[in-house]
């Protein structure tokens, strides 16, 4: 073929895509009538894998005709709750969305606070008088927000049993978030949403659904009949574990799940003229997590159960708004360690920090080199807050008195990093995706001085297991998108968790929430 000939056809071939590609983006497919955002607390990626063979409902039903990535994860270092559910629709880094924790020591008023603690509010639906709780820490736009700005008719529903789960994902504009009281056995809000609960959730709670599940065993899904050994009880005291409160068992899962399709109806979702956004996170699993690990028989089973409630989940959704008019997009607001016990046992690496112990020997070095005063400020470890009046005091330079306590953090056992806030502010960290991912937790106003990281596997807890750092079993998660518009297939390239929030703005052409890092998973389009 001659070289102009070879153009030409080139050209020809070109042109011809690009009229297809232009015919493409002419008619975009329908817009979603409802956007399911759902969030399993505390669900590793290979949660998918292990199970796989007994999930028959929900997880089949994504993992067969969904987009499922196989390799994404949080790009930031604290790996826990409200930093994940943050995340989850904002596309935001905790350096700009201000949610660095689940809650630190807030230094205006001298106390610790939650990411969504306002005393400004008053909680409603459950004991009188108590304070309740609001989306006012949380910096930037989500996606519901940017669709009700645009959309004032759309309607945007946070659910969970933790209120942080269920407010930081609906964002400022949303139409309610509602979760679980243990003390009033109820559903609530807060004043920042409404003075009242809807006649929807009120009439749920006259029904006292707690009271189902008094006395209940929690027994394994495929025991044959009930005299088999339950995983747990209701009942205190006796010969088999307490499951304690309600929200630790599958039962927990199950009353988000009646609430969630009581918000369907009484909210109508979807069925407005533009697209509604119904976000629900499903606590239990991460409440059975923490006290068992991710390799108990308890785990498996609640994962079971997760796939069937989200297949009654996505029947009802497509009872009340017909099939095929929904996005359904899945993630999980972070993993889980191995309990360390578990992994002595097979030869792997761990083992337990005693945080306070720690705590006290950085302090004894400060006072040894600064001189006698309370040098630390009350939080928890990973996370030094130093006393900066008492620096001021003794005229000293901050960045000194930080990396003292960073020095001396090194020479405990098993920490192997500590940052300081003015190595993350002028950039002079080691160079990786971990000092990546704590940079990108730091936010300036919020933050504390001295942040510790310890080994892999290593947990400050004495019982159970955490997660909360940048090492892959805490930020590797599933991110699903199912529903029209999307081509299904598994997507093994890495993507941050922080692509769903811009991705989903894109679908519903929207702006992009204000504080989005992500990009926009465009191979999964149609
Ligand atoms: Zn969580």
């Amino acid at each position: 073929m001659s070289k102009s000939r070879f153009t030409r056809r080139f050209f020809a071939t070109t042109l011809a895509a690009l009229s297809l590609t232009a015919f493409v983006f002419a008619a975009p497919p329908s817009k979603p009538k409802l956007v399911l955002a759902i969030v399993i607390d505390q669900f590793r990626y290979d949660y998918l894998l292990r199970f796989r063979a007994d999930y028959h409902f929900g997880f089949a039903r994504l993992l067969e005709r969904g987009a499922v990535f196989t390799d994404a994860h949080y790009i930031h270092a604290a790996t826990v709750t409200a930093v994940g559910h943050s995340t989850f629709l904002s596309g935001a880094t905790p350096s700009v969305s201000g949610i660095i924790g689940n809650e630190w020591y807030d230094r205006q008023s001298g106390h610790a606070v939650t990411s969504v603690s306002d005393e400004s509010t008053k909680l409603v639906g459950g004991i009188a008088g108590r304070t309740g709780s609001s989306p006012r820490r949380l910096l930037v736009s989500t996606v519901g927000d940017e669709l009700k700005i645009q959309h004032p008719d759309s309607k945007v529903i946070g659910i969970s049993i933790k209120d942080r789960s269920a407010i930081l994902p609906a964002g400022h504009m949303s139409d309610g978030a509602y979760w679980y009281d243990n003390d009033a056995n109820a559903w609530v809000t807060s004043s920042y949403y409404h003075d009242r609960l809807p006649d929807w959730a009120q009439k749920l709670n006259n029904e006292h659904p707690f009271s189902r599940y008094l006395g209940a065993k929690w027994l394994p899904i495929d025991a044959k009949n009930d005299s088999a050994e339950p995983f747990c009880t209701m009942v205190a005291g006796t010969e088999v574990r307490f499951c304690g409160s309600l929200e630790a068992t599958p039962w927990g899962n199950d009353m988000i799940e009646e609430f969630a399709e009581r918000a369907l109806e009484g909210e109508k979702l979807g069925q407005h003229t533009s697209t509604d956004v119904l976000a629900v996170s499903f606590s239990s699993n991460d409440y059975v997590g923490h006290a068992l690990g991710p390799d108990d028989p308890a785990v498996r089973d609640i994962s079971i159960r997760t796939d069937r409630l989200l297949g009654k989940l996505f029947d009802a959704v497509d009872h009340f708004v017909g099939s095929g008019n929904t996005l359904v997009v899945l993630t999980a607001d972070h993993g889980v360690a191995p309990v360390p016990e578990v992994n002595e046992a097979r030869k792997m690496p761990g083992g337990r920090l005693d945080g306070a112990a720690i705590s006290q020997a950085i302090s004894d070095a400060l006072v040894k080199r600064f001189g006698a005063g309370k040098w630390l400020l009350p939080s928890p470890a990973p996370v030094l807050y130093l006393n900066l009046d008492l620096i001021r005091a003794g005229k000293l330079d901050p960045s000194e008195v930080e990396q003292a306590a960073a020095e001396a953090a090194l020479q405990q056992p098993h920490i192997v990093r500590a940052y300081t806030r003015h190595q993350l502010l002028n950039g002079a960290v080691q160079n990786d995706e971990i000092s990546r991912a704590v940079s990108v937790g730091f936010f300036g106003p919020r933050s504390g001085d001295v942040f510790l990281l310890q080994e892999p596997y290593y947990l400050f807890d004495a019982s159970g297991t955490s997660h909360g750092t940048p090492y892959d079993y805490d930020n590797h998660v599933p991110v699903i998108f199912f529903g029209p518009g999307i081509k299904s297939g598994h997507y093994a390239r890495r993507i941050a968790v922080n692509d769903i929030a811009p991705t989903i703005a894109a679908i519903l052409s929207v702006e992009q929430p204000s504080g989005s890092v992500g990009r926009i998973l465009s191979e999964i389009l149609e």
